[in-house]
């Protein structure tokens, strides 16, 4: 977005990224970005409408191209270096890129699309210094195409103008008090808008160190807290998940080590996926903080946020994000009375354009009034906002009740020998939905008698898993998200 090239100039000299153990300035940052727009610029003299799709580890050079994209008025489009190829191919047609740049690692990849199409091709390492001038860039332009996490279905195109993305960077950098001496590690895929915005923005806009790992590993994430240089983190559950069970491993010298680095941090938040209890209190045993649950979406940045100096309160997300007005509505889309479920809906400058090339989906997922209909259950209680799941997938409507799987799954984490588990509606001729879960166990296996008791007292019948399969992971996707309609279709089979 525009303004960060504002802002960067006011910090020159700060080390802005960290990246394959090299660390490079605002200014470097700049100048590289600058090289780029102008190469861009130097066939056609206006990008407004055209997608520039770049495909790069994230880290420096991934941060050139999409600022340099930016300057030269062109729309951003992040492809993702773990997808494969087909999903790859799937973004570029869909916003029928006119450029793609991509570093030498995924020419081969990328090499089908050369021979049969008009789209330009440049190297992300070819680019020399160049002289010209940049244009003025309007806000209210297209920026960028995210794609959603495809999560319930095929990933849309999600457009953000320079406005939306200022506006969803700065509710984050005011309510969670970004400093310049800030310093946070990326371990986030970058094409979606957890590690774009959250994590790189927010740092880049306030003058912050964005030090990237471009391959998931516990034990260099933790290598790298003991150094004590990192004091802010932003990670979904999984990787939570995966970190404590890495540390739990570890020989109790080395426990120590990591918890002392840990414990100075300034903010650890989640997000991206309902953030299990079990994870915060473990978290919290290992470092001391607990973990700022916050909520949002590729198309609306983040709406709802725990507080950063106030109470949090585990299993809630808190509360609008500055700018950004909620309502919880019902199916007619009206407000409904308070402590009642509905549907998270969202108004506000965050809120983006619109979903590429498909203008009948924009046309459905905004209500008459403007309202940004979000498809996520939630309930205003105890002052805080809870979430309830997916109208789609977490909602299983079952005997003309309404139940969230995120509750039976929480209770279910509670078992002794459950590690994980995942809940899905299952359809059923008599009750519409049956309920059906999915289980890690921490054991070889489970008494499913044994296991039925000690569910009496913590849920009622109408909330009891009926149908139990037994796996060693659930499903996921990139973003480490439980893809629940493939875990249905496990459950037809
Ligand atoms: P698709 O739209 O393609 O199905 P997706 O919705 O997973 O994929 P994203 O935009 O990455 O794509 O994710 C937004 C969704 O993530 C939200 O709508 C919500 O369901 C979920 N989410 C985000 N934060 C939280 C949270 N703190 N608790 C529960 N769910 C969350
Ligand atoms: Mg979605």
């Amino acid at each position: 977005m525009i303004n960060l090239i504002r802002n960067a100039e006011s910090h020159l000299q700060r080390i802005a990224i960290k990246s394959e153990g090299n660390s490079y300035s605002y200014q470097e940052l700049l100048d590289a970005s600058e090289n780029i727009a102008l190469e861009l610029l130097n066939t056609n003299d206006d990008l407004r409408e055209q997608r520039i799709a770049f495909l790069v580890q994230p880290g420096f050079i991934y941060t050139t191209i999409q600022w340099g994209i930016w300057r030269a008025g062109g729309i951003a489009v992040p492809l993702c270096v773990k997808h494969p190829y087909s999903s790859i191919k799937y973004v570029i047609e869909d916003t029928s890129a006119s450029t793609i740049i991509c570093s030498s690692d995924f020419e081969e990849l990328l090499s089908p699309l050369k021979s049969k199409s008009e789209i330009r091709f440049l190297s992300s390492e070819s680019f020399s210094e160049s002289e010209g001038s940049l244009p003025d860039i309007a806000m209210n332009r297209r920026a960028m195409i995210l794609y959603t996490s495809g999560t319930t279905g095929n990933p849309k195109g999600v457009v953000t103008t320079h406005d939306n993305i200022e506006t969803q960077i700065t509710a984050l950098t005011t309510s969670w008090e970004w400093q310049k001496d800030d310093h946070i590690l990326n371990v986030l895929p970058l094409h979606h808008v957890h590690g774009i915005i959250n994590v790189m923005s927010c740092a880049l806009w306030s003058g912050a160190c964005c030090e990237f790992l471009p391959k998931f590993s516990a034990d260099k994430i933790f290598e790298i807290f003991c150094r004590k240089e990192v004091n802010v983190f932003m990670a979904v559950p999984t990787i939570y998940y995966k970190l404590i069970a890495f540390y739990n491993e570890l020989s109790s010298a080395r426990k120590n080590e990591i918890s002392e680095a840990l414990n100075p941090f300034r903010l650890m938040v989640s997000g991206s996926a309902a953030l299990p209890i079990s994870v915060l209190e473990e978290w919290q045993k290992i470092s001391g903080h607990i973990l700022l649950e916050r909520y949002g979406m590729t198309e609306m940045g983040m709406a709802i946020s725990n507080s950063y100096r106030d109470k949090r309160m585990p299993g809630y997300i808190g509360l609008p994000l500055h700018k950004v007005t909620v309502r919880i509505a019902d199916e007619q889309n009206n407000r409904v009375e308070v402590g009642s479920q509905g549907e998270i809906q969202v108004k506000g400058p965050n809120v983006f354009k619109e979903y590429w090339g498909k203008p009948e989906a924009t046309a459905e997922t905004f209500t008459q009034d403007g309202w940004f209909k979000t498809g996520d259950i939630a309930v205003f209680e105890n002052g805080n906002y809870r979430i309830l799941g997916r109208n789609s997938v977490d909602i299983i409507k079952s005997g003309g009740y309404k139940i969230s799987a995120l509750e039976i799954e929480e209770v279910l984490r509670k078992h002794p020998q459950i590690k994980e588990c995942g809940v899905v509606g299952i359809p059923d001729e008599e009750w519409g939905e049956i309920i059906g879960a999915s289980l890690i166990l921490s054991s070889d296996e489970i008494d499913l008698d044994e296991l039925k008791d000690w569910l009496k007292d913590k849920l009622p019948g109408y909330k009891t898993p009926r149908k139990y399969i037994f796996q060693e992971d659930l499903p996921r996707n990139v973003m480490g998200k439980v893809t629940k309609k493939e875990l249905q279709k496990l459950f037809a089979n």
